[in-house]
């Protein structure tokens, strides 16, 4: 049975996901998800990426949306307001809450995140094994300019830069606070040394793969799994499919094109990285940088479209040397 493992933020990562399961079936899929947009609101711990994982695989998602549930009702928030209790941008609705209460009530129980996250999942039945990346409290947060400051610039937590401002400032810096001491959560360094493929989907290279990455080891024992590595391009002609994507890479001095993205991850890391047909221009600049290339289609318009992606990269794995 094929290994695979898969480093998944949120939108992109789920739904590249459900093309994979539909692509390869009888794979042992084990995901590594990240926890760095972790929040905690109104006394409850919120993990937006693990969660759209989960819904969207076990079949709850609010499809248009891409995260939440789907037939989602706001009364709690509304109650909440009501009392002046927010903040408001943060869209929690009755059915999602359930699953953060069950977290927090079982987190303050002594629990793991990992253990609570298996038991959440014992409900949806995602049909991959889903790990967060490390059971450590990381919290990404962004440096922005702040004029009224008195050093000019304030930290704020990722969430409130994405959802909230919806990245209209300049982000200075993007920082994984915590996840210098973060250890891998358990079961992740084994699921990574003994896959046969190792694949980074669509997802944002800075704030979803890049966090995982920015966990101790993690990083090495990709490198050293003596496995194919094999990533998809969240960025298409040169802009995010979805999302800010953009305003993350710049943080981090990485232009927002194909083969920047594939170039800041390296030859070290990736050996093969597919591209859009549109962006087939790049494919030679990311070749020289020893990373083999091909254009295909990229978008996951449904789960065919996103499966015959899954499968190219799976064909790619297959060329590649490790
Ligand atoms: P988030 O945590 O919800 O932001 O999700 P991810 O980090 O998993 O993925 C976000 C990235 O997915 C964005 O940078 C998008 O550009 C990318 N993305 C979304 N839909 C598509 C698609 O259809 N094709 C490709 N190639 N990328 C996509
Ligand atoms: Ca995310």
């Amino acid at each position: 049975m094929q290994r695979i493992v898969v480093l998944a933020g949120g939108i992109g990562g789920a739904r590249f996901l459900r093309g994979l399961k539909s692509a390869v079936p009888d794979a042992e899929i084990t995901v590594i998800g990240n926890t760095g947009d972790d929040i905690h609101l109104f006394g409850l711990k919120v993990c937006p990426d693990l969660d759209t994982v989960m819904y969207t695989l076990g079949g709850g998602i609010h499809e248009e949306q891409g995260w939440g549930r789907k037939d989602e009702s706001f009364a709690v928030k509304e109650e909440l307001a009501a009392y002046g209790v927010g903040p408001e941008w943060f869209g929690l609705g009755d059915r999602d809450f359930a699953t953060h209460i069950v977290r927090t009530q079982m987190i303050a129980a002594g629990y793991s995140l990992s253990d609570v996250t298996e038991a959440l999942c014992a409900r949806w039945q995602p049909g991959v094994r889903l790990l967060p990346m490390t059971d450590d409290r990381v919290e990404t947060h962004v440096l922005i300019d702040d004029p009224d400051s008195k050093e000019g610039r304030r930290a704020v937590h990722f969430q409130e830069y994405w959802v909230r401002l919806r990245a209209s400032v300049d982000a200075q810096a993007v920082v994984p606070v915590g996840a210098d001491s973060a250890k891998p959560a358990p079961g992740v360094l084994d699921a990574i040394s003994e896959a046969d493929v190792i694949l980074f989907p669509p997802s944002n290279p800075v704030v979803s793969v890049g966090t995982i990455l920015a966990v101790p080891g993690m990083r090495e024992a990709i490198a050293e799994a003596g496995v194919p590595v094999v990533g998809l391009s969240p960025i298409v002609g040169d802009a995010p499919v979805r999302g800010m994507a953009d305003k993350v890479l710049a943080a981090v001095g990485v232009e927002s094109t194909a083969a920047a993205v594939a170039q800041h991850y390296g030859s070290g890391l990736l050996d093969g990285w597919l591209v859009d047909t549109v962006d087939a221009d790049s494919v030679r600049a990311v070749e020289e940088a020893g990373i083999r290339c091909r254009a295909v289609p990229l978008m996951m318009t449904g789960t065919e479209a996103t499966a015959a992606m899954a499968r190219e990269a799976l064909a790619l794995a297959g060329e590649v040397q490790a």
